[in-house]
């Protein structure tokens, strides 16, 4: 393949296989589709649209509807199908990528896709942020900081402190640093006022976990105007499709079904983190997130034994540090309840 740039022909598929089982805790979707009525609505407001014509040129009015929601100017809003393509565009403009260990796999291979330089520093025992040599880091050449916080696959959600620290040095050394705040809502921290303080802080956010709409791909950034500015110029024109904009305005119109289904995800992962701290032999993380991280003495044998009972969660083993980890989504109370089930017949232990 000569016509193609070689660091291109090596790539590693993504980190995913399709699984079908009855009860899917593999990918931290919501456990719940939209409420009927709002469905109903966006459908309602597809069937108005001309499909004949392009969609707006950089999504103005869901960035207007995003910019009302968050309390952010607009010109620092970008919208995409799915906050990877904005992870995909940020790596692109960087000079240079920083990263944990552990993490979300798509900062790394964002990185390599751009060819762009690329350096993870390993999370503490615990994992606890590397702060000095995080800090250390920002000091040389700037460049982008991905950090998933609440952490992805971990679930820890870092000190506030830290990420302060790691911001005002951003400031200092003119990196940018990008809290991927997937799992936001879970954890009840915002960064908001923060990021408003310092431009060299950039949040990012998906639709994808807490809106109950993985399949709709969407994402954005809130960013200051100039970082806003480089970004949406890397992306395509009309790149938001038409029905995409069309769901978001809806479900950013009337955003109250997602108070309650925080509280549920709060409360089962609770639950299911004490009930999952009886294991006799797996050992579970505190978890801020809609999923919980489990060790377990072996992630293949864990992962297939509750397939079997027809309950698919994923396994995080591949990854340094994470030797046995296996992740678990939080499912709806009866899933939940379905899962401590089979993890302690497994166990050889009753679960009442
Ligand atoms: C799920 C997730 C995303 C979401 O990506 P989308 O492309 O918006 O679906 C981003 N970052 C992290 C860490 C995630 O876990």
């Amino acid at each position: 393949m000569n016509g193609f740039k070689p660091h291109l022909l090596s790539l590693p598929h993504y980190p995913y296989r399709k699984v079908e089982a009855p009860i899917k805790l593999d990918q931290n979707e919501s456990a719940h589709d939209l409420p009927p009525h709002l469905k109903e609505r966006a459908l309602e407001r597809l069937a108005a649209l001309p499909w004949n014509r392009y969609p707006s040129l950089h999504a103005e009015e869901v960035r207007e509807a995003l910019a009302r929601h968050t309390g952010w100017a607009p010109e620092g809003v970008v919208v995409s199908p799915g906050s990877n393509l904005l992870i995909q565009s940020l790596a692109q403009a960087a000079t240079r990528v920083l990263d944990t260990a552990p993490t979300f796999p798509h900062y790394a291979i964002s990185a390599k896709l751009a060819g762009t330089p690329y350096r993870a520093i390993p999370l503490q025992a615990g994992f606890r942020l590397p702060l000095a040599e995080l800090l250390e880091a920002m000091s040389g050449e700037p460049g982008v900081f991905f950090l998933p916080n609440p952490h992805a696959p971990t679930g820890t959600l870092f000190p506030e402190a830290e990420i302060r620290a790691l911001t005002e040095r951003a400031g200092e050394t003119g990196w940018l640093l990008v809290i991927d705040e997937a799992y936001q809502q879970f954890s009840g921290l915002d960064f908001r006022d923060l990021a408003q303080q310092h431009p060299h802080l950039a949040l990012l956010r998906t639709f994808s976990k807490a809106w109950g709409l993985g399949g709709i791909r969407a994402g954005y950034l809130l960013a200051s105007p100039t970082v806003a500015g480089v970004i949406q110029n890397l992306l395509p024109p009309f790149g938001l499709p038409a029905h995409t904009a069309a769901i978001l305005l809806t479900v950013l119109e009337d955003s109250s079904y997602i108070q309650e289904r925080v509280r549920e995800v709060q409360a089962e992962r609770e639950r299911l983190y004490r009930a999952l701290r009886q294991h006799p032999t797996w050992q579970v993380y505190p978890s801020h997130t809609n999923f919980l991280l489990v060790r377990t003495p072996d992630a293949a044998q864990a992962y297939r034994s509750l397939l079997e009972r027809g309950i698919l969660v994923r396994r995080q083993d591949h990854y340094p540090g994470l030797e046995g980890c296996v992740r678990i989504s939080v499912g709806t109370p009866s899933e939940n309840d379905r899962l401590l089930q089979a993890v302690f017949e497994i166990a050889g232990v009753g679960y009442a």
